[in-house]
């Protein structure tokens, strides 16, 4: 198998916004490496939709899985999203296949720290302000054999079942490992918290935040899809793709675009 290679990456992503109209952008550095935005505005007013990923470097599947999104199913909603999207935001991670970042830091704890890594400013100076109604957060479950997603969600109808559903015609779901906590039942994490409380409550209870607890800040609906890094990286990249493509018809639906 190949080696994860940014250039390559950097490469495709040009190539992705020249073909779409959109905008890549060089925003932070860090370890050495280039950290970039893809923004693809869409209509004038469209609603934003995110997607992030490469946060953990030992997740391959993640930006492989954006990228084969961006070339061939992103075309089809442009005329109805403004997408943004954080491709790679641990590149020294994933060349060296290392989940944390040069001084062994996890970026996905970082979000409430001051001062915070670059990867993490860059992601708060351009989501500050804005709206999204939906974020996807893409990971990977080295461990696991089956697919699982978080959905954490104060009012509406979840995604979960259609993205199960979905994901399970490229292969399995997760149905928990022993002494999982929270558990997780075919596919979705059984969250246990309080439905008293807001998420935005829940997380400032919290002293350190992974992106998605940033998220509940700035997004109506956020999830985080783990596809099982036990199985092949095509099987995994075609599970991302299916986690992008279901998230944005759903979020379509629920809009009434
Ligand atoms: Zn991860």
């Amino acid at each position: 198998m190949r080696k994860p290679d940014y250039d390559d990456v950097i490469e495709r992503l040009h190539a992705v916004a020249d073909d779409y109209g959109g905008q890549l952008t060089q925003y932070a550095e860090a370890d050495g490496y280039p950290l970039y935005h893809l923004d693809l505005p869409g209509p004038e007013g469209a609603p934003r939709f995110l997607l992030s990923a490469g946060i953990h470097g030992e997740e391959p599947g993640a930006t492989t899985g954006f990228l084969a999104w961006s070339e061939h199913d992103l075309a089809k909603w442009l005329h109805i999203f403004h997408i943004e999207a954080f491709p790679c935001l641990n590149p020294w991670g994933f060349e060296r296949g290392i989940r944390y970042d040069a001084v062994e830091r996890d970026l996905n704890r970082c979000f409430k720290d001051d001062p915070a890594p670059p990867a993490v400013q860059m992601v708060r100076r351009l989501t500050e302000g804005k709206r999204y109604a939906m974020a996807v957060d893409m990971h990977e479950d080295c461990d696991y054999y089956g697919f699982y997603v978080y959905e954490r969600l104060e009012r509406g109808p979840n995604v979960a079942p259609a993205l199960l559903q979905r994901i399970a015609l490229e292969g399995p779901l997760s149905y928990g490992e022993e002494g999982d906590e929270p558990p997780i039942e075919q596919g979705l994490v059984r969250m246990q918290w309080p439905k008293d409380k807001t998420l935005v409550q829940l997380a400032a209870e919290r002293p350190k935040w992974p992106l998605a607890f940033y998220l509940y800040h700035v997004a109506d609906h956020v999830i985080t899809v783990e596809t099982p890094g036990l199985q092949p990286l095509d099987v995994r990249v075609r599970m991302q793709r299916a986690a992008a493509e279901t998230a944005l018809s759903f979020t379509q639906r629920r809009l009434g675009l």
